[in-house]
């Protein structure tokens, strides 16, 4: 395993995300104990001691799990992370029941990495905002011990971004960004890298994989790449492409499965940058693929409590985007398999899931298109 620099802590440069367990019968709020104990021991023996969850991950399951698990393991062997859920209001407006609650749950008294959850153009605002008073109330919890580092994690534009950073008056000692080799252009992910050395910040990188999607290449990009390199998997050049970004301490992925928890263990056993024919390559395909016009959903799933109707709505989204890239010939047997009642069709239109999508995708015109293509 890599180890990384920070502030005198050696990090393990691939952290566990806490996010994309296995489930139980398709229920992202019904983790799957026994494998996922098996995935958190491994890790624990080869090496990751970075675990990152959130308040809301798996239905608000992941904290609670993660506490029971890593509970057996000495406090100091392992670095815990977690989110504030400031995207929601009435969050902030209980934040000390929140925290105290987080503590709780993850049989801890203290994070040793503390964020600010999902910070977007359309929160920022509540985020600052003095009435909540949410940044000099994780000040004092540092100040008391029970936070060690405070960060951010961020979908924000260049320019908010540096808002939250600049309005935080150096309390900012991380920021956790969706990076990868799509997003390097298509979500500016370059600019904000460079912003944030500008500050001294060092990054964190949520969304390796892009939900998953970077991990399984259509054939002919496969193919382009396979021929620079025969023997490395698709996740493998996502890791290999964030390891050559100069201030990337920390990677983390949200591995789903035992396989991929060994795949991606392997490739961080030694740090091996992409050449620059590699580079060149993969980025060429990056910027093909950003010219399609598909949504730029991560599976996240923060949407989905907030659907009155309870709609499956990243995979319905996924549906709509192979839709697109297909041409026409995937819907009426995807939708086909989908109960009547949780079609796009079933959309109210009331954008309660655009409020906390964190791509800033417009689900509703979206489902509206996708219902016009259904005819
Ligand atoms: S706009 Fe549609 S998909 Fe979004 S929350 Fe409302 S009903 Fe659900
Ligand atoms: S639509 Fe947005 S919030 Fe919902 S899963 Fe996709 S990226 Fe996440």
């Amino acid at each position: 395993m890599i180890y990384k620099d920070f502030q005198g802590k050696q990090l393990s440069a691939l952290g566990l995300g806490c996010m994309r367990f296995p489930v139980i019968d398709g229920n992202m709020a019904q983790i799957d104990e026994a494998k996922t104990a098996e995935m958190v021991d491994y890790a624990m023996k080869s090496g990751i001691n970075y675990y990152d969850t959130a308040y809301g991950y798996h239905g608000g399951t992941s904290e609670p799990l993660m506490g029971k698990l890593l509970s057996k393991y000495p406090r100091e062997s392992f670095y815990l992370a977690s989110k504030f859920p400031g995207y929601d209001v009435k969050n902030l407006q209980n934040k000390e029941q929140v925290f105290a609650s987080q503590l709780q749950r993850c049989q801890t008294e203290y994070f040793d990495f503390y964020l600010c959850h999902s910070v977007t153009d359309t929160n920022i605002d509540n985020y600052l905002d003095p009435q909540y008073g949410l940044l000099e109330y994780l000040k004092a919890e540092k100040a008391a011990g029970r936070i060690r580092h405070l960060g951010f994690s961020c979908h924000a534009s260049l320019e908010q971004m540096e808002r939250f950073i600049v309005a935080a008056g150096g309390a900012v000692e991380f920021c956790q960004i969706q990076l990868n080799w799509l997003d390097w252009t298509l979500q500016d992910a370059k600019a904000k890298v460079e912003m944030l050395a500008k500050y001294g910040i060092p990054v964190w990188v949520m969304e390796p994989v892009r939900g998953g999607a970077l991990a399984k290449l259509k054939d002919d990009y496969a193919a382009r790449l396979q021929a620079l390199a025969p023997d490395r998997s698709a996740p493998e050049w996502a890791f290999r492409f964030l390891q050559g970004l100069p201030g990337v301490t920390m990677t983390l992925s949200g591995m789903s499965n035992m396989e991929q928890l060994q795949q991606n263990i392997a490739t961080y056993a030694t740090a091996q940058p992409l050449g620059e024919a590699e580079l060149a390559e993969l980025l060429a395909i990056g910027a093909e693929i950003a010219a399609q016009p598909t949504l730029p959903c991560t599976a996240c799933r923060y949407c989905t409590e907030y659907c009155p109707q309870q709609l499956d709505i990243p995979k319905l989204i996924e549906i709509y985007n192979e839709e697109i890239f297909s041409g026409g010939y995937i819907l009426p047997q995807a939708v086909a398999r989908i109960e009547a009642d949780k079609r796009p069709d079933a959309c109210i239109g009331c954008q309660s899931c655009e409020a906390v999508c964190p791509q800033g995708i417009k689900i509703a015109t979206a489902f509206a298109d996708f219902c016009a293509r259904m005819k």
